[in-house]
């Protein structure tokens, strides 16, 4: 069966949940897991860039273009939600 990308509103919502530095990455380069509040941030005048504490690897960029603020995952693998 083929649905729409509405069909991962529900598993993405459970995941992330509300507050997405809660979410707990695995990092492409390293495989270091942790929550991603855990990442050593670099802000910038464009923007901010979340690197990982095991390897340096950029996990997220998140960059103001005005209208838009464009978000980017190139180093995490996978995410899945904390188990507290
Ligand atoms: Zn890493």
């Amino acid at each position: 069966m083929i649905v729409d990308g509405n069909a991962l509103a529900g598993d993405l919502t459970d995941v992330i949940g509300d507050d997405a530095t809660r979410a707990v990455v695995r990092c492409a380069a390293c495989g270091e897991t942790g929550e991603l509040a855990g990442s050593r941030v670099f802000r910038t005048a464009m923007g901010s860039v979340a690197r990982c504490r095991g390897c340096d690897a950029v996990l997220v960029t998140i960059v103001d273009a005005g209208q838009r603020t464009w978000i980017a995952f190139p180093g995490i693998r996978a995410v899945a939600p904390l188990l507290e």
